[in-house]
């Protein structure tokens, strides 16, 4: 796979947030841990990490060990450490978080994981081959996971990628200030020397054929994730800058990404938070979040709405964009009206426009950070749905025998998240196993 550096210095202002523990700092953490019996914070992590246990070897300066834990239950242990909303999960649950302050697990799961990637040691082991064969789509969390699980057991893994880096959206998608690039991509490296094959420019219905994959693989797992940002149906859309494009330039086209003097972000996800975050810090003056209901029903985190706040971001709640308008060659206003709830309807769905409200936001950018779209290989496989993701079943598979699925493109309920989607890899692998196990040795789906 392709190389990557980190960036030059001018873009520090989206480096990595949080400094590493150092080893003093990581022990002493590691020494407030009670260790639990049948510890909360393990039940609170989708993946079920050995939490007291990655903790105790930490403390008792086994640092390889501790990140052999973390990887027996999540194969992308050191993103995770990164990205996970951990305040919502495994530190929201620490026992400490009650009286004093909870155990940072987050970090000291990165402390082990980076010790791991900088001692070059692989903890990994590929299973005797079993001469199965497994086609992943797409080399995000979802498809990464499953792929290294299934080598594990000893089936071979071919990931099929349309982009020219793995990672997925860690390497494209999650700003560079919570996870630099090149710890995706060293997750990515990691597991192709376990043994994972990775085929890059390859995209399901482009370049790859569905049918031919299914002659050639015992079976296939897709983690292709979701879609491209929707369109918003305004007038003057076509002046928006996607909200996507606008945090992957961020991450690998320094330099070339313009970034306005007062930037207005539609939204209010993960994807806008961030955009917005790098609109600031790449040194916007005005930074505006428009969200058409109110913080109570954003999908962002409550510690990411603060986070925002503490970057001067603004928000505009109950606004509805109405059209964009460019005004001087360049620049542009977002027209908006403001909404609200219909009475005793529900407040996730219905909204009306006040008579009379519309108004005008200036702006010189305009960034459309609205989400994405459903998963676009379920009506190209011809795949059943439900709401619009594919459907699985408890097994991850899909309507189609001997296809699987999981990652945001089956995620048809909750908040799409990278350890959701890791723990779908995991368990889909666990089910292909079992399903290869059963079946007589014959190549095909
Ligand atoms: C801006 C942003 C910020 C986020 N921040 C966080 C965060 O802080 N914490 C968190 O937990 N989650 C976050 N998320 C969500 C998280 O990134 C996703 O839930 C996670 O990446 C889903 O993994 P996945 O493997 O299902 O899909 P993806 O990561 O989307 O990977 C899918 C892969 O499939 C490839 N692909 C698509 N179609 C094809 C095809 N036809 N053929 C071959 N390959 C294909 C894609 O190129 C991609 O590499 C964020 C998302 C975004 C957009
Ligand atoms: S809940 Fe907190 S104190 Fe208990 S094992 Fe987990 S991290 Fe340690």
């Amino acid at each position: 796979m392709s190389q990557w550096s980190d960036p030059p210095p001018e873009h520090a202002a989206l480096a990595e947030q949080f400094p590493p523990l150092t080893n003093h700092e990581a022990i002493v953490e590691a020494d407030r841990c009670l260790f639990c019996y049948d510890a909360p914070c393990t039940h609170a992590c989708p993946t079920h990490i050995d939490i007291p246990r990655f903790i105790k070897r930490i403390s008792t300066g086994d640092l390889t060990g501790s990140a052999r834990t973390i990887l027996d239950a999540n194969l992308l242990g050191a993103t995770c450490s990164r990205v996970c909303p951990v305040q919502e999960l495994c530190e929201g649950a620490c026992v400490l978080g009650a009286d004093h302050k909870p155990i940072a697990i987050g970090r000291l799961q990165r402390h082990a994981m980076d010790h791991l990637q900088a001692s070059g040691v692989d903890v990994l082991r590929a299973g005797p081959p079993t001469g199965r064969s497994v086609a992943v789509i797409g080399a995000g969390p979802a498809g990464l996971a499953c792929a290294g699980e299934l080598v594990r057991r000893g089936h071979a893994a071919t990931v099929f990628e349309k982009r020219e880096l793995g990672g997925g959206l860690s390497t494209y998608g999650i700003i560079g200030l919570r996870e630099p690039i090149r710890v995706a991509l060293s997750e990515v490296e990691m597991l192709e020397r376990l043994g994972v094959t990775f085929r890059t420019q390859m995209e399901l219905g482009v370049n790859l054929d569905f049918a031919e994959l299914r002659e050639s693989f015992d079976a296939i797992f897709l983690a292709a994730g979701l879609g491209t940002t929707p369109s918003l149906g305004i007038e003057g859309e076509e002046l928006l800058t996607d909200g996507l494009w606008y945090v992957e330039q961020s991450k690998l086209n320094w330099g070339a990404l313009h970034v306005g003097r007062n930037v207005v972000v539609i939204g209010a996800g993960n994807t806008a938070i961030d955009c917005a975050t790098i609109a600031r810090r790449l040194g916007a003056e005005r930074v505006t979040i428009v969200y058409r209901r109110t913080k109570n029903e954003m999908s962002a985190y409550p510690h990411e709405f603060e986070f925002a706040l503490g970057e001067g971001i603004e928000f505009q709640f109950l606004t509805q964009p109405v059209r964009a308008l460019a005004k001087d060659g360049q620049r542009f206003g977002l027209e908006c009206a403001q909404v609200r709830f219909t009475d005793g309807a529900s407040r996730r769905h219905a909204l009306e426009f006040v008579p009379g409200s519309e108004f005008l936001i200036p702006a010189d950018q305009v960034v459309k950070a609205i989400g994405q779209q459903k998963p676009p290989l379920a009506a190209l496989l011809g795949l059943e749905t439900a709401g619009g993701y594919i459907r699985i079943d408890v097994e991850h598979r899909t309507s189609i025998p001997g296809v699987y699925a999981g990652g945001d493109g089956v995620r048809a309920a909750g908040a799409c998240s990278t350890v959701m989607a890791v723990e779908d890899g995991k368990l889909a692998a666990q089910s292909i196993h079992r399903m290869l196990a059963a079946k007589p040795v014959a190549q095909g789906v």
